[in-house]
């Protein structure tokens, strides 16, 4: 049976590469980012103030950043570490939003000396806000939990109410009264009430919600929301039986919702906001590993080079992820293996009994979807290194866009005790020994 995902690059492509980046190492491809902003923008283009606030965390390579960058997009920033990466990258004011919970004080007066949208995840940060902004910004926006569940569709919904996240609706407008009064213009309104949806469905249903709040607030607060953002949660469809979202199709039905309930209350000219992440990278990065070893224990396992510190997604939310077994994509499925990596952890795998082709050592695995949330939640448990990040642009040709850890890395953290010295001395001695690739 052919498999319905496919690599963006072929084997005798990834070959090539492997000769100047050793595996394991993850690719994105310049073109699949470039077509999905492209219908990103036109989606949602009827909206004249759209704005993607693209989700830092999920990605946060710089030189990604500067390509959704072209397209007018800003970014999602929620700690200290993700403001530098903007301000380095020239992204400030109002195409920065900063939606952080649990925040620290002095990460908020950051964000707010960038002049980035602030967006309070509590009634408290009110009074954390007046505190480091004097005189307060014009624009603030407020994160709303609506509690229950959130259905959208058939059978699927999200759970705010066990979410961390948000404010009730009472505390929504006790914020909005208390931000008014201190000076506050503009306010916008955000939610995220569902993770990696795959329908249609989701953000209609979530301009609803919103939509529909801003009429309350303007009608019983005079209050003038100027930003709906409905933040991230579009999904990819990382099973190959999945079907993909239509960004268009959601572009339209988000337009109609926004006419019918904001046009007559007269708020025709709010902006439209999204950050998404999953939707904007996941299928434009896969990770490249080979194959190391083949055990035959009570289970049949393929051993690769990359393990849970690459991408932790498996290990950590029983996530799937494709794999293709490269050259082999026509090939029948017909053996079931466990795909581990060399962690010392039994959760190390990044599949169990997984349908593939017959693997032979020295095969080169393509884990798909992994443009988003993979190299940015990786660790270093065990000691092992996070892997370099390599952009396949539009011509075919290749750019290292982060290199890969080395053990030194690793051991920076010790940089002030005298074992340094020696672990350098050691690692130069490793590398006289290895054989220059
Ligand atoms: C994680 C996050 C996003 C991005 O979510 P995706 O599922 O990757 O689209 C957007 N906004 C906020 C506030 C987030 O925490």
């Amino acid at each position: 049976m052919a498999q319905r995902k496919r690599p963006f690059v072929t084997k005798e492509q990834l070959e090539e590469i492997a000769k100047a980046y050793p595996t394991p190492f993850y690719l994105y491809d310049e073109k699949g980012i470039r077509e999905n902003a492209e219908r990103v923008v036109k989606a949602f283009s009827w909206n004249p103030k759209f704005k993607e606030f693209f989700a830092i965390k999920a990605t946060p390579n710089p030189t990604l950043i500067s390509i959704l960058h072209e397209y007018g997009f800003g970014v999602d920033c929620s700690s200290e570490a993700e403001l530098m990466l903007a301000e380095a990258l020239g992204i400030t004011g109002r195409d920065i939003m900063f939606s952080s919970n649990d925040t620290p004080k002095d990460e908020l007066a950051y964000a707010v000396s960038l002049g980035a949208g602030i967006n309070l995840d509590d009634v408290t940060h009110v009074a954390l806000l007046k505190e480091v902004a004097d005189p307060v910004p014009e624009f603030v926006s407020l994160r709303f939990n609506p509690g229950g569940d959130f259905a959208f569709a058939n059978g699927i919904f999200g759970s705010p109410e066990d979410a961390k996240f948000g404010m009730t609706e009472e505390q929504i407008f006790e914020a909005a009264r208390e931000l008014k009064a201190a000076g506050v213009k503009e306010f916008g309104l955000h939610a995220l009430l569902a993770s990696n949806t795959v329908t249609n469905d989701y953000y209609p249903a979530l301009a609803r919600t919103l939509c529909t709040l801003a009429v309350r607030l303007t009608r019983e607060f005079g209050i003038k929301v100027t930003l709906i953002n409905l933040s991230g949660g579009v999904g990819v469809a990382y099973k190959p039986e999945e079907e993909p979202n239509d960004i268009a199709l959601i572009g339209e039905e988000v337009h109609k919702v926004f006419d019918e309930i904001l046009l007559p209350a007269g708020l025709s000219d709010v902006a439209l906001g999204t950050e998404l992440g999953r939707f904007m990278l996941a299928p434009y990065g896969g990770l490249v590993t080979r194959v190391l070893h083949l055990k035959h224990t009570y289970d049949d396992y393929v051993g690769v080079d990359a393990c849970a510190a690459n991408l932790m997604r498996p290990m950590l939310y029983g996530a799937y992820h494709h794999i293709t077994v490269m050259g082999k994509e026509d090939v029948p499925a017909t053996e079931r293996y466990s795909v581990t990596g060399m962690l010392c952890e039994n959760s190390d795998r990044f599949a169990t009994h997984r349908a593939l082709p017959p693997v032979e050592i020295g095969d080169l695995l393509f884990i798909h979807d992994v443009g988003a949330h993979g190299h940015s939640m990786g660790y270093n448990y065990n000691g092992r290194l996070r892997s370099a990040e390599i952009l396949l642009k539009e011509d075919g040709s290749t750019k290292l866009i982060r290199r890969a850890e080395t053990p030194l890395d690793y051991f920076a953290t010790l940089d002030f005790s005298p074992l340094y010295k020696r672990l350098e001395e050691i690692q130069h001695g490793i590398n006289t020994k290895k054989p220059q690739a």
